[in-house]
């Protein structure tokens, strides 16, 4: 039975590669805002983001005033996504 389970083991594993890959998790809350800025927005946001001249927390509270509440935190996590202890967003 042990080599049964491992062939069947084996063929799972095969299928996996064949299926779409997962999105590993939802937006964080900048994320999500950034995704819904126009054009001009967007990039004047993302220049911020890039900016060490710019704290989170000002960028967090101009956030704030447009959209939903965003912590310093969060912005924070923003600027390191795609690193280990980053958000998730796609960089
Ligand atoms: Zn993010």
């Amino acid at each position: 039975m042990i080599e049964k389970q491992i062939v069947g083991l084996a063929a799972e594993l095969d299928a996996l590669s064949d299926e779409p890959p997962l999105r590993r998790g939802p937006e964080c809350s900048v994320g999500a805002f950034a995704a819904a800025l126009g054009e001009a927005d967007a990039a004047a946001l993302n220049t911020a983001l890039e900016s060490s001249r710019i704290t989170a927390k000002g960028i967090a509270d101009t956030i704030s005033r447009h959209g939903d509440p965003v912590s310093a935190f969060t912005v924070s996590r923003h600027r390191r996504r795609g690193e280990s202890h980053g958000c998730r967003c796609p960089r």
